[in-house]
């Protein structure tokens, strides 16, 4: 029982570990609409109780292994089309080169991220496949994984709607993999909303990606893309969703928060990017939904008030790279890691670099994985200081 008293019933009822339902998660929104304050305060009661005073991060190296894409999500600036400056489909040379560096670097972490199947679409993916004797993305990734930890760097892979037997292979050489829900509503995949030509995002699909990581024990991160156009109720769906499916397989690791921010590119370049406590109140009730969640949100896309999120619940700020730019958000460098360290430890909050995953999944992985893992782990799980800083 905490020590905690809040003049909110519901939120005492949370701190007392009583099972909270989505209509009070929405009376509790449209409380904290007026008066955020004590939602704030039960979160960080929360994130205090379950995490302590450790913020957590992994140091990573990002790997744009091809940004072409066979879908089209109206806010994304990430993809590319054959012939645009930005593409990116990186040669095996490429990719070993980068893994060195990244190792150079101290880095942890490799994230090899796709767009969606992209040579479903492209004839030009499917030639850079041929070039490099693969015959698809999948495949490709399950061998610059397996290069990646001869390098000494732990894989995780971001690719998309990837199959069952897909994941399966990859399974064996990383450590953890990524998909983000982004949202559980059909209603942002209709016409004129940001899903509609992107097949790979509806909800049902994205589900079934997610349930198979479980049946697998993948440790999987998800999350949620928050200010697209979603209502309140549609958020606090999504993360009802993510905590059902939790229950079911145990094996979310963590729920990213990501704040939408509008790229000049695209189309939907004159959206406003998302209010900020509006952004810190999904926070706030995703702690007190999930209680244990490993909770992020990416610094570089909140740059000056970051270190402020600290006290409605987060306990992670995600991949930070000393090397590589966010492609996804590229026009938010990444904060240097020892300001991220400086600007935590002013509201007291040590950070700690931790692996691409969290000690408490440490069982779902191979033992070969686990040991690679065990010769630079610390006492707690996380990266011993001479293998990052
Ligand atoms: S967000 Fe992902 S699925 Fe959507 S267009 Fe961009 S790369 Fe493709």
């Amino acid at each position: 029982m905490s020590n905690l008293i809040l003049n909110s019933e519901r939120l005492n009822n949370v701190l007392e570990n009583k099972i909270i339902s989505n209509a009070d998660v929405l009376q509790i929104y449209q409380e904290a609409r007026t008066d955020s304050s004590e939602l704030f305060l039960a979160a960080q009661n929360l994130r205090k109780k379950f995490k302590g005073k450790t913020i957590t991060f992994s140091k990573k190296a990002f790997f744009n292994v091809i940004n072409m894409c066979k879908d089209t999500c109206t806010y994304c600036t990430y993809k590319a089309e054959p012939g645009e400056e930005k593409l990116s489909m990186m040669s095996k040379q490429q990719i070993k080169q980068m893994l060195s560096l990244a190792k150079k670097y101290r880095c942890v972490e490799a994230l090899f991220v796709t767009g969606e199947r992209p040579e479903q679409r492209y004839q030009e993916a499917r030639d850079w496949l041929a070039e490099n004797d693969f015959k698809s993305t999948a495949e490709y990734l399950t061998h610059a994984s397996e290069w990646a930890l001869e390098e000494g760097l732990f894989p995780h892979t971001n690719a998309g709607n990837l199959t069952y037997d897909e994941m399966k292979d990859l399974q064996k050489t990383n450590v953890s993999m990524g998909l983000m829900l982004e949202n559980s509503s059909e209603r942002l995949s209709m016409k004129g909303m940001p899903h509609y030509l992107a097949p790979s995002k509806r909800p049902k699909s994205r589900l079934e990606v997610l349930e198979n990581s479980g049946k697998l024990k993948i440790p999987m991160t998800t999350g949620i893309l928050l200010g697209i156009g979603e209502t309140p109720e549609e958020i606090i769906e999504s993360i009802f969703a993510i905590k059902k499916l939790h229950e079911k397989y145990g094996n979310i690791q963590e729920v990213i928060l990501q704040n939408f921010q509008p790229k000049l590119d695209t189309a939907m370049s004159n959206f406003p990017s998302t209010e900020e406590n509006y952004f810190k109140i999904i926070v706030s009730l995703t702690r007190i939904i999930m209680p244990e969640m490993n909770i992020q949100i990416p610094p570089n896309l909140s740059p000056k008030s970051y270190q402020s999120f600290l006290s409605v619940g987060i306990n992670d700020w995600g991949g930070i790279s000393p090397l590589t730019p966010d492609y996804v958000n590229p026009e938010f460098s990444w904060p240097k890691i020892k300001n991220i360290a400086k600007n935590s430890k002013k509201v007291g909050f040590d950070l700690k670099c931790r692996f691409p995953i969290y000690p408490e999944f440490f069982s779902f992985i191979s033992k070969e994985l686990r040991e690679k893992i065990s010769f630079i782990e610390d006492e707690e799980g996380l990266v011993k200081e001479e293998y990052w800083r």
